[in-house]
């Protein structure tokens, strides 16, 4: 039984690395129609997010081919062929497949986005949208910050008090496992467990990988994470 999103056929799905260049959309759009392309995502097939570490979800189409959608931290889309695109350097991007219905999404999930619960705000869409059932949702999470790399002040941590263990204190501050509140909101909408896939791979210790933790660059430096349903 397929149990990772990785595994389905008709699904193309990447996460790109410094060798790519930065995939920052203002000063890195080129890099990104190149290694798209490369991955057979043509430039009038992507949906680009305008990421504002909000709540927004937006549902696109084909005619969004090429555009970018500006204020909006995650993409749906239950048509094929239509690609979906966003950064990221430490927080996770989410990535969602309906097998059922077919719908794909992707949303990104930082510090500020997993306070807000966006997971759940991202469901609510998808849920509306593709009216799935959640046993047939497979969720793949992109390479971020463990929580060993990503400490936070006493008062980004009170966001945080409701998700045991996400914050431990530590001789060097208060740090904070992103991926296990990611990991306990999903169970809380009813993603099955069996169906999460982390990639366990830190951005701040894979040098292959941009970090704004370790490298505090002085012009964005960025992954770019890409998720299409082909027919
Ligand atoms: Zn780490």
């Amino acid at each position: 039984m397929m149990s990772r999103l990785s595994d389905v056929p008709s699904i193309s799905h990447g996460f790109s690395g410094v060798a790519d260049g930065t995939m920052v959309l203002n000063g890195g759009f080129a890099n990104r129609k190149k290694y798209l392309a490369v991955h057979g995502l043509q430039p009038n097939q992507i949906v680009h997010a305008g990421l504002c570490h909000g709540t927004n979800i937006a549902v696109v189409t084909t005619s969004e081919g090429g555009k970018i959608i500006p204020e909006t931290d995650g993409l749906i889309t239950t048509e094929a062929n239509v690609g979906l695109a966003m950064t990221a350097a430490d927080c996770l991007l989410i990535s969602v497949y309906d097998s059922e219905q077919k719908a794909v999404g992707m949303f990104h999930a930082g510090r500020r986005g997993l306070a807000s619960e966006i997971v759940t705000r991202f469901f609510d869409v998808w849920k509306n949208v593709c009216l799935c059932n959640m046993h047939d949702c497979y969720v793949s999470i992109s390479p971020s910050i463990c929580v060993d790399h990503y400490t936070i002040s006493d008062s980004d941590a009170q966001a945080f008090m409701k998700w045991p263990d996400a914050c431990q204190k530590r001789d060097d501050g208060i740090h904070l496992d992103l991926r296990s509140v990611a990991q306990q909101q999903l169970l809380s909408v009813g993603v099955s467990n069996d169906n999460i896939t982390f990639d366990q791979r830190c951005t701040f210790e894979e040098r292959t990988l941009f970090s704004y933790r370790r490298d505090h660059p002085i012009t964005s430096q960025l992954q770019v994470g890409y998720l299409m349903r082909r027919e």
